[in-house]
């Protein structure tokens, strides 16, 4: 973690200043490890070479010429990965502060300084790539996108949700304004098929990459039932038909059964967090031919349970998250069994930032096999936000996203949850491996 670095990374804080935001093409540079999990699910190549041209993979093979003029890098006992995506990330958001209370004692400056840091701390964890989920202020999120990219500040690449949709006193309501308290900073509410359409264009407008649409109620808003309906079947397709106009994909928050099968037939892209998923919709899902897909996130139960009394969550919340965790754990063992294919995100900032990878452990408790795990966290939450093309596996023409443990993951997951070495696009953004 950043914050617990130890005097001998000084040097790489220093490192950190200094290096150029952009590894430029024609830089080559020789990665070698002992052994390379491609992201496409194959036997593990050892030992492994990987050649990057700039921030693109430009060979791989596990005896590959070093070109004149190359760097090496020698990563000794090292397994190499491709960059972890997390389809479910808060990044704005600071664990620990309810996003409600958010909106009450903070200005968005608040979600951008503490989404700097988030973001750094996240891709220190091995997480590349995020698809960001929304802010309590909304668009702070593409502030935070752009920054990034513009190589202000390190952080993983962001796909956003902008302002995410919901209903009038639905999910994404802030309930604790009383009537005669306007806060029209956060217009994000939709009660109609028509008022619908409107947000979907007013966000990508503005800079959303997906829409968020809060098709159920929620764990974390007040005075919610999580498994009710608060969208219609007419509203969320019409977020669903205006989003596809633009070639963009909608992204629903639904725990309750019918709000997932709603959004299943309506054609969304995810079904995030799906607590209460029976078989039907399974079923429903493997129909889709991969064009909807389970997203859950299983340890924040773990989370809240813990220590969310001491996060400052409310005691009607750390119950609710009670009574839906046993239920989660049943959808997701379903899953698995069934063979489904499973998105693999966190809903950060529910959870503390940087431990995106505990997830892996609860999925691994649950019957999940190490490899499922990681092609989950690579190539299929890349397909998922279609971006198959630039980052999910070591291959050339794709992103130097890579990253190294010490261990085989294939061995003992948890070895994901202690990454050691961290490159973005070609970039080395951290480096605690110790060498022989
Ligand atoms: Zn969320």
């Amino acid at each position: 973690m950043w914050h617990t670095m130890k005097p001998r990374n000084l040097l790489l804080v220093a490192l950190w200043v200094a290096l150029p935001a952009l590894a430029l093409a024609g830089d080559k540079l020789l990665l070698k490890a002992a052994r390379l999990l491609d992201g496409r699910g194959g036997a593990p190549l050892a030992p492994a070479m990987v050649l990057l041209d700039g921030d693109r993979i430009a060979d791989v093979g596990a005896n590959l010429k070093v070109p004149d003029g190359a760097r090496v890098i020698d990563l000794g006992g090292a397994t190499l990965l491709p960059g972890l995506i997390d389809l479910h990330t808060h990044l704005c958001g600071k664990y620990g502060v309810h996003w409600e209370d958010e909106l009450i004692r903070t200005t968005p400056a608040f979600s951008a300084l503490w989404g700097a840091h988030n973001a750094r701390v996240t891709l220190g964890a091995g997480f590349t790539t995020v698809r960001d989920m929304g802010t309590a202020w909304p668009y702070v999120d593409v502030e935070l996108r752009n920054a990034i990219n513009a190589g202000a500040i390190p952080g993983p690449r962001m796909f956003v949700a902008g302002a995410y949709v919901s209903s009038t006193g639905g999910a994404g309501d802030a309930s604790q304004f009383s009537e005669y308290v306007q806060v029209p900073s956060v217009d994000n509410l939709a009660d109609s098929p028509e008022e619908v359409v409107k947000q979907v264009r007013k966000n990508f407008k503005h800079g959303a990459d997906f829409i968020k649409l809060l098709a159920t109620g929620a764990v974390l808003s007040k005075g919610q039932s999580p498994g009710a309906q608060q969208f219609s079947d007419e509203e969320i397709q019409a977020a669903v038909t205006e989003a596809n106009r633009w070639g963009r994909q909608v992204a629903v928050h639904a725990h309750g059964i019918g709000g997932i099968k709603t959004s299943i037939r309506a054609g969304v892209r995810t079904i995030d967090h799906g607590s209460y998923l029976d078989d039907e919709a399974i079923a429903m899902l493997k129909a889709s031919n991969r064009k909807t897909f389970y997203v859950p996130t299983l340890y924040t139960s773990t989370v809240i349970a813990r220590q969310g009394r001491e996060a400052g969550i409310p005691e009607s919340e750390i119950q609710r998250s009670k009574m839906i965790s046993g239920i989660k754990d049943l959808g997701f063992n379903r899953a698995v069994a069934s063979g489904l294919p499973i998105g693999f995100a966190t809903d950060s900032a529910v959870i503390p930032h940087g431990e995106n990878a505990m997830e892996f452990l609860e999925r691994a408790r649950l019957g999940e096999k190490p490899m499922d795990a990681i092609l989950a966290a690579t190539s299929l939450n890349a397909e998922i936000m279609g971006w198959s093309d630039r980052i999910g596996t070591v291959e050339p023409g794709k992103f130097a996203d890579l990253i190294a443990v010490a261990g085989d993951p294939l061995q003992d997951i948890a070895e994901l949850t202690r990454v050691r070495w961290v490159m973005k696009g070609g970039v080395v953004v951290k480096d605690e491996l110790a060498r022989q």
